[in-house]
């Protein structure tokens, strides 16, 4: 079983801590900075076994080669962009397995943010990087609103009790365009509800459900390419 700790660092991304409960190994995923993601793993015992990265951006990577060179862990991520990550020592694609000591993960494409983008599923857990946030979906960066759309319904096949570990806390005011775009949706003005809640009281909203995120977040609700695409580029301009 893999257990998870959010590393929050620069202004809003989370890092995600990644340790198997019966072996100990530990991997950590999108490291944007490395202090405050080394003192989490002294804290721990001092182990790094892997680096897991989504997509290339420096906010996602940028701490990367330091935890690399300073606990020797293995760095994993999207063949499709080796030529824009820190040097891989395994590449992968969609299908693909990552093993964390007894605990594995599987490889999904998803592109949109960028067009290399992957994510990581686990026993529980969905590693979603900026594919999906809570209550919202990645800007087009490189990517189409088609290959967006084709990435979220990935994610919408996972079990709904899956926990979403996005790239960063964007979730309030995802939650104020949501609100604006699907007004009607009282799922949603519940869990509106819940976030304003918690992040009064300075917590974080993530990770959340994906029966949650099912329910309420326009961007994976989105029926068709069109609507998405209205949706990305309305979010764009609001
Ligand atoms: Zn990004």
């Amino acid at each position: 079983m893999i257990t998870v700790q959010a590393i929050p660092l620069l202004s809003d991304n989370y890092a995600w801590l990644l340790r198997d409960s019966r072996s100990g190994a530990v991997a950590i995923v999108d490291p944007g900075e490395a202090a405050p993601v080394a003192a989490a793993i002294e804290a721990g015992g001092g182990r790094l076994d892997a680096i897991w990265l989504t997509h290339h951006h420096g906010d996602h990577i940028a701490g990367a080669e330091e935890l690399q060179a300073r606990f020797g862990a293995k760095m994993v991520g999207a063949k499709a962009d080796a030529h824009r990550l820190p040097k891989l020592d395994m590449a992968v694609a969609e299908g693909d397995t990552v093993a964390l000591g007894d605990s594995t993960a599987n490889v999904l494409e998803t592109p949109g943010h960028t067009v290399g983008h992957i994510a990581y599923v686990f026993d529980g857990g969905l590693l979603a990087g900026d594919t999906m946030f809570s209550l919202g979906c990645g800007r087009l960066l490189e990517g189409t609103a088609a290959d967006m759309f084709a990435s979220l319904q990935k994610f919408a096949k996972l079990p709904p009790d899956t926990l979403v570990y996005c790239g960063h806390e964007y979730t309030e005011s995802n939650a104020r365009f949501a609100l604006h775009a699907t007004p009607d949706n009282a799922a949603l003005q519940a869990f509106a509800a819940g976030v304003k809640v918690k992040r009064a009281a300075g917590e974080a909203t993530v990770p959340s459900r994906l029966a949650d995120e099912l329910a309420a977040n326009p961007f994976l609700r989105a029926p068709d390419v069109a609507t998405l695409a209205d949706l990305r580029s309305r979010k764009d301009k609001f």
